[in-house]
């Protein structure tokens, strides 16, 4: 875990002052780290009966089509408004740094699909409680949400106080 904090690189003041940005292109860039961080993220699921990963913009991208290939899932994304062309179901949330609505297509997900939610990481918890507010509309089932990230003292963990999470790593 170690090594793995070791590929994070902490950018001071962005995208505004005062927040501590963790950019993990500098782990996504070294086949190891990504290696290692997707490993970490699908071990917890290899036996749990799963339809999809809903990866969440941009990042959730990244990491949830490598863990959706590693599990024999498929692979849903949920956007930042006005991206996806079909019919959408939205949701608003508020961000460590501002407010945002997030978008998943109506039809993405089926009633009883069972589902795993994955971001890079978990700040104050808005993203991904609006996250499992769309999956749950669209009739779908949360397994859980994984994140390699989890700042801890921002306790977005309140916001999912039923929800199964898992976090690689902890600050
Ligand atoms: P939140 O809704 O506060 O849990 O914020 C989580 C979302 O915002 C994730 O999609 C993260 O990628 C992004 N985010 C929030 N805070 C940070 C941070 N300090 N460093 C990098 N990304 C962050």
């Amino acid at each position: 875990m170690d090594a793995l904090k070791q590929l994070i690189r902490d950018v001071p003041d962005f995208p505004k002052p005062g927040i501590l940005f963790k950019d993990i292109t500098t782990l996504l860039r070294d086949a190891d780290g990504l290696r290692s961080a997707v490993d970490c993220l699908a071990e917890p699921y290899r036996d749990k009966p799963l339809d999809q990963i809903v990866g969440i913009e941009s990042r959730g991208f990244i990491l949830g089509a490598a863990i959706a290939d590693r599990l024999g899932t498929g692979f849903v994304p949920i956007r930042k408004p006005g991206k996806l062309p079909a019919e959408t179901v939205s949701a608003s949330y508020a961000l460590e740094y501002g407010t945002d609505t997030l978008e998943m297509h109506r039809d993405a997900l089926g009633g009883g699909h069972r589902v795993l939610i994955v971001d890079d990481l978990l700040a104050t918890g808005g993203t991904a409680r609006a996250a499992v507010n769309l999956v749950r509309e669209c009739g779908a089932e949360v397994v859980g949400l994984a994140f390699l990230i989890e700042l801890a003292a921002l306790n977005g963990r309140a916001q999912l106080p039923d929800e199964q999470l898992f976090t690689v790593l902890q600050y």
